[in-house]
């Protein structure tokens, strides 16, 4: 992953915040987009949010984005947008954490820090054997320790991303390519005959699932309208539809014109239904239906969020969460003449 290890600061910084959560092969197209857009940290810190939000669209996590935005604004202002090299004043920094502050502080400044991501994690569990649950306090802070005492002083970047790079392209979580490996010789998990016992997590719960229904209501001209979620809220700043949660026992139908009515006092008749759309986030899975709906009454829309009569143009362009994505994609298709199928 070449572009991971650019010696540019700000480059490393923005590649670890996308890498989160991604692969690198998903992540990879946003970093590019990312840099050329917004070259400098200046010009990210003087992007609007939206902007920023679109950019950021498909990626998920969007914490991540409005970090990002936050972060620039905080460096240009603090230091004359120049990333700090202290592991402390990165801590500071919206968005980066012990982990982020490892990397940037090792790789573009070559200060004797300890990187601890997943991948980190999975080798030296594997590599010791270690039996204890990885989700525990104490087990993150002894992986830590040993992090730190392993690493090599000299070149703590290098280290850092060899590590981080074995894991992710040798020691992998199903099939570790352990003949190849280059420290097969002294890993306990091989030796044992079954590394892929680690690292011994407990076992998830059942995620959970909800129905939410999304009302797309057009106007006479063939606007749609649209509002945006509170930046403080998940998928804070970007679009959607109104809409919410299904309660138990409650038609689809009926969802959607109780949601619709109080979020925009928009009184609807819901009509034929467009798309169920499947989406999972970390923590639950949605499936997003959507009917069409006539504004019945003349009221004018009173959402207390942010509100647009959106135009095809504006749909395209704004950040939405991907689900509504595949929503919209679907509704141009249909405006286009070329249905497809009202499931996926
Ligand atoms: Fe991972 Fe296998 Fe290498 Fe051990 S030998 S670190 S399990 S790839």
């Amino acid at each position: 992953m070449p572009w991971r290890s650019s010696r540019t600061p700000y480059h490393i910084w923005l590649s670890e915040i996308i890498l989160q959560q991604t692969r690198v092969d998903q992540g990879t197209p946003y970093f590019l987009r990312f840099i050329e857009r917004f070259p400098t940290v200046e010009s990210l810190s003087q992007a609007s949010l939206d902007d920023v939000l679109q950019m950021w669209e498909g990626l998920g996590y969007y914490s991540r984005a409005r970090n990002l935005h936050k972060a620039a604004q905080c460096i240009v202002e603090k230091w004359q947008g120049h990333i700090p090299s202290a592991y402390a004043d990165l801590l500071t920094i919206p968005g980066i954490g012990p982990y982020t502050a490892a990397a940037i502080s090792s790789i573009a400044f070559g200060q004797a820090h300890a990187v601890v991501d997943g991948n980190v994690i999975r080798v030296l569990s594997r590599l010791m054997a270690f039996s204890k649950d990885v989700s525990l306090h104490s087990s993150k802070t002894h992986l830590q320790t040993i992090a730190t005492l392993l690493l090599n002083p000299r070149e703590p970047g290098n280290y850092n991303e060899s590590l981080m790079e074995l894991g992710a392209l040798v020691c992998s979580p199903n099939k570790p390519d352990c003949a190849q490996c280059p420290v097969h010789s002294f890993c306990a998990g091989y030796n044992e005959g079954n590394p892929t016992q680690y690292p011994v997590k407990r076992p998830s719960k059942k995620t959970p699932h909800y129905d939410i229904v999304v009302g797309i209501i057009e106007d006479q001209l063939g606007r749609i309208f649209v509002q945006k979620r509170p930046v403080e809220a998940m998928l804070g700043g970007l679009w959607e539809f109104p809409g919410g949660k299904k309660e138990a026992l409650e038609e689809l139908t009926e969802t959607c014109r109780r949601e619709v009515l109080e979020e925009t006092g928009m009184n609807v008749k819901v009509g034929q239904h467009i798309a169920s759309i499947k989406h999972a986030y970390s923590h639950f899975r949605i499936t997003l239906h959507a009917f069409e709906c006539t504004h019945e009454s003349s009221t004018a829309p009173a959402s207390p969020l942010e509100w647009e009569w959106a135009v095809h143009e504006q749909l395209q362009a704004y950040a939405f969460p991907k689900a509504n994505r595949d929503l919209i994609n679907i509704l141009l298709e249909r405006a286009a003449g070329t249905p497809k199928a009202t499931s996926h």
